[in-house]
This record gives structure tokens, C-alpha cells and sequence, in this order.
């Protein structure tokens, strides 16, 4: 049985398209709802800037 081809749920870009061995183990996999979505390193690491926008002003 394969896998289905990872591919970024936010840009789109395929995992199979990293050259980089370091890179292609950077990338995220999550599960939403039972589903397994990934995000590539660059994505990832703009979710977690997503969140962290979301703290409240206060907070700092
Ligand atoms: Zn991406």
C-alpha cells in the first residue's frame, strides 16, 4: 500500500519535490478532523507566527 503523495495544505507544494533530505523531514503532518494534512517547513513556521498574532494585546 503507498501513501498518497504529501503535499502542503497551505501552498500546495509536493514533498517529493524536496531535494533537501533535512528539509523534506522538517516538513509537519497534523490531523484535523481525522484527516492527515501537512505543511511544509516555510508554512509551518508561518502558522506558528499565524497563532501567536492572535494573542491578545494585552498580553505582551
Ligand atoms: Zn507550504
Amino acid at each position: 500500500m503507498t501513501a498518497p503523495e504529501p503535499t502542503c495544505s497551505r501552498c500546495g507544494r509536493a514533498r517529493a519535490a524536496e531535494t533537501d533530505p533535512l528539509a523534506a523531514l522538517a516538513w509537519v503532518s497534523t490531523k484535523e478532523n481525522g484527516e492527515q494534512r501537512w505543511l511544509c517547513p516555510d508554512c509551518a513556521r508561518n502558522h506558528v507566527r499565524d497563532i501567536e498574532g492572535k494573542l491578545p494585546d494585552e498580553y505582551w
